[in-house]
Parts: C-alpha cells; structure tokens; sequence
C-alpha cells in the first residue's frame, strides 16, 4: 500500500484535504477542491453504499460521479453520467425486455464493464478505483478512495415498506415518506486499509477534512457509520469542517430536505446542524452555512458552535472554485 502513495515522496505534501462526498454536492466540492489544491494533496472518500450489481455488474454511482467529476466527463446538465454520452446498449436493452429502470450510457457502460475485469482479475474495490481514475484522467493530485471494500448497502424503511437504496432513488423517485435507513453490512465494515494508510503516514502534514454538502442520511451516513471512521478522521484531522447542503430551507437537489421533513427535523440550516451534531457528537469543529441562512446562526441553541456563511451554491465550476478557495483559507484560520 505504501507504494500506492501519490507522486512517490509525500513528505514534500504540506497539507492534505479529505473529502467526504455523495455523488453531487460534494462531488462538486471535490472538483473546486482540487483546483485549488495548489501543492495539496486532495482525497475524496467516496460512499459505497449507493452500489449495486446491475446486468451483472457492479455500479458504483458516488464514486463514478466523482471519477466523472474529476476528470471533466460528467454531463453538468443531467449532473450524473457522461457527457455527450450515446444510448444505443440502452436501446437495444429495451428492445429485448431487458431492464429499463436504470439508464446506462454507452461510455459510462464501458466503465462499469472495466471495473467488473479489475474485480473479476482480483483486484479490490480500492485497486479497481485507482485504475480508473487514472484511465479517465483525473488528476495525480487528487485520490478517489471508496469508503470501505466491505459491501455496505442502504435501504431505506418507507411508508410503502423495505426498500434498496436505488429502487428508492431510481425506482419510485424518492416518493415513498421514509422512515428509517438502514446501512446493510456497515457494522462487519472497516475503512480502506489505503485510507487508513494515507492518513497514518501524515508525518508532519496538516489534515483537514470536509465533510462535502451531501445528503446526510443517504451519502455521509454509510461513510460515517463504519466501524473506526469517526476515530480514525478525528484522530488525524487538524479541523473537521461540514458544509450545508440546505441552503433558505431547501435543498439544491435530490432528497435531503423532504427526508428531513419527514424524519420531523426543522429543514433549515440549524436543524442540519442541531442533527449532525446530535447524531455525530464531538466530529464537527466548524460549521459552513450559505450566507442566505446567516440570520440563524445566532440563535441560543447554537451558541457554542462556530458557523461560517458564505456563499456555497456551486452553480458553475468557476465559481465552484471560489467557494474552495474560500474554505481552504477557512480551514487553515483559528477556530
Ligand atoms: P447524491 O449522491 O447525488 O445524492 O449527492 P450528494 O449527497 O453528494 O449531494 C446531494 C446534496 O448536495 C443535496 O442535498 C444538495 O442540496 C447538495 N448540493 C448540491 N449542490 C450543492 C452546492 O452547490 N452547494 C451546496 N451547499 N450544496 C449542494
Ligand atoms: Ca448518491
């Protein structure tokens, strides 16, 4: 594992950022990132728990929106997938009944096929992710790292019943009022002896890290939930720093806010922050608001908490890479 370490000599790192990241919100972040990076050493630690084995295949969507991210091939509309992606497999699936609730391009079909080689030639999940990353460009600079190889699978507990995590998602549209999540496996999982690894070696490296505006129950829970993680970032970390993905009482994309409305949380900024810090005590040093929920943050529950607001709607990669800049800054001031 040693020998997996980036650009040979990681004494000549200053400082490293770890990013915990879902395949959106902090997708994004790990991109503007790692444009700022300047002379960083970047490690995105993707969640696992949104994989699933489809035609056969192992689809691994956070961590292929991250690859995909990185390398500059996502398709910024959609904001999944390739871009300039072409759909003739998917077609000729349909034609011959095959199943049609799940889309896949014909180039990002060409990566889960490649993947599904690494793994079937022996390689761990870690390895195969390596290999891909630099296949699809993304720079040596940053490390794509899976959370865990232990299979760790949400499912969500729905006023409709049981479900996996993409026949929510994917399958009924994340209509189903949700209950409960539940984390399939996490509790026989350990993070990624080549993250345990990057960490331990830190030498006398500065480790901050970030826990990306994603969606907390479905992106950082299957992070946070492993066995050894929160230990393991705290121990190492300089500065835990979490960044809202409610901004004004809604969420940019996908399900944050009405998970939260129906688990009973107040969907704002504060109730985001109340809930992390309740569900994950003693991990968060500094809290990043949008500068639109700034009027919250003095309210008498929050008073021991130290909230920064900026504005972190990273509508457009340029300005993406302003908010990075911006908290890179942030992480390296005093509490
Ligand atoms: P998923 O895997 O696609 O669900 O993606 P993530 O969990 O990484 O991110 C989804 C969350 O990111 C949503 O709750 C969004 O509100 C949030 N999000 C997306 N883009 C932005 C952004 O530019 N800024 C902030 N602050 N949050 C964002
Ligand atoms: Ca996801």
């Amino acid at each position: 594992y040693v020998s997996m370490t980036p650009n040979g000599d990681a004494s000549k790192i200053s400082s490293t950022v770890v990013v915990l990241s879902g395949g959106g919100g902090g997708a994004r972040l790990a991109g503007a990132l790692s444009g700022e990076a300047k002379g960083r050493q970047v490690i995105v630690v993707t969640n696992t728990g949104d994989d699933f084995e489809h035609l056969g295949l192992l689809i691994c969507p956070d961590t292929d929106s991250v690859l995909y991210t990185l390398s500059g091939k996502i398709d910024q509309q959609r904001g999944w997938g390739r871009a300039e992606e072409s759909w003739l497999v998917f077609e000729e699936l349909k034609n011959i009944a095959g199943p049609a609730w799940f889309q896949v391009g014909d180039k990002d079909l060409a990566l889960h096929l490649l993947r599904a080689s690494l793994l079937s030639d022996g390689q761990g999940l870690v390895e195969a992710t390596r290999a891909l990353a630099k296949q699809l460009g993304v720079p040596d600079s940053v490390i794509v790292v899976p959370a865990t190889e232990s299979p760790v699978r949400t499912h969500v507990l729905t006023d409709q019943g049981r479900m996996a995590f993409q026949e929510y998602f994917v399958g009924q549209r994340c209509e189903p009022v949700l209950k409960d999540v539940i984390y399939e496996g996490v509790d026989a999982a350990s993070p990624s002896q080549w993250l345990v690894d990057l960490l331990s070696q830190r030498g006398t490296r500065e480790i901050d890290v970030v826990l990306g505006p994603s969606n907390p129950f479905l992106s950082l829970g299957p992070i946070l939930d492993i066995p050894g993680m929160m230990a393991l970032l705290r121990q190492q970390a300089r500065r835990v720093v979490a960044i809202s993905p409610i901004i004004g009482g809604r969420a940019l994309k996908g399900p944050a806010a009405k998970i939260m409305s129906e688990l009973g949380l107040p969907v704002s900024a504060a109730g985001w922050t109340l809930w992390m810090s309740e569900r994950y005590p003693d991990l968060v040093d500094t809290w990043v608001w949008d500068e639109a929920d700034e009027g919250q943050a003095n309210s008498d529950a929050l008073k021991s908490f130290d909230i920064r607001t900026t504005s972190t709607v990273m509508s457009d990669p340029a300005i993406a890479r302003q908010f990075g800049a911006w908290l890179l800054e942030a992480c390296a001031s005093e509490c």
